[in-house]
């Protein structure tokens, strides 16, 4: 039997650091799903289709090989073989993933190697919909908050060690966009699964978040051990 921790949130409340790190204390894989609609938007980009465009996108994902591989491990992200794993990080693929994430078909498609991976691995998994959608059988559910402001302050200092700056009030408009958004798509929106845990990570420092999610998961854990 494997175990799987479903970590969904908005964009910037810390999920892919805090996962990473508990993967590797846990000794489970990390899979961050966000890359998934990330190379779908970038699939799109390269082929001057427009992200709204919903059969356009869907045909070439249909004729596409969009894929999660783990090389040393860590993830990388695969269209056709190619790594695009840097490509998928540019600014503007996260509103190209927001935009596609819409498209029912663009889910439907990306959702069976998200199951087919937890249901063969210890997984935390990433993403918006994991727990209501993907995994609602997770073993551990964790929404992960933080206010705008925190989210936006942490991506502007992302964005500048990633060397690719973008002003603090373009990156908080951005994540305001993204968060209404994925919060209002008829498809899967990002919510709370009843049977979620919330940490609200504003003001906390990175390790004063790992300790709690530590301690929530490794409660639930324990006495299936
Ligand atoms: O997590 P990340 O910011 O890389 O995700 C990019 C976009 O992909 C999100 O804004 C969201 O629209 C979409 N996404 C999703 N469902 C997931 C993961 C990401 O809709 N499970």
């Amino acid at each position: 039997m494997f175990f799987s921790i479903a970590l969904d949130g908005p964009s910037g409340a810390g999920k892919s650091t805090l996962a990473r790190a508990l993967a590797a204390s846990l000794s489970f894989i990390y899979m961050d799903t966000g890359a998934l609609y990330r190379t779908v938007g970038y699939l799109a980009f390269l082929n001057h289709i427009p992200p709204t465009d919903a059969p356009a996108v869907t045909a070439a994902l249909s004729s596409a090989r969009v894929e999660i591989r783990f090389l040393d491990g860590s993830q990388h992200a695969f269209l056709n073989d190619t790594d695009v794993s840097d490509e998928i990080r540019l600014p503007e693929m996260s509103r190209y993933a927001s935009l596609v994430s819409v498209i029912p078909e663009v889910r439907t498609l990306l959702l069976k190697p998200q199951r087919d991976f937890a249901a063969s691995h210890n997984v935390i998994m990433d993403g918006r919909d994991i727990g209501t959608v993907v995994l609602p059988d997770a073993t551990v559910k964790i929404f992960l908050t933080a206010s705008p402001e925190e989210r936006a302050a942490r991506r502007f200092l992302e964005l500048q060690q990633r060397g690719t700056p973008q002003p603090y009030e373009s990156v908080l408009a951005d994540i305001l966009e993204r968060d209404a958004r994925d919060s209002t798509r008829a498809v899967a929106p990002l919510k709370k699964a009843p049977d979620a845990i919330t940490v609200d990570t504003t003001g906390l420092t990175f390790e004063q978040s790992y300790q709690k999610l530590y301690t929530i998961i490794q409660q639930k854990l324990a006495p299936l051990q």
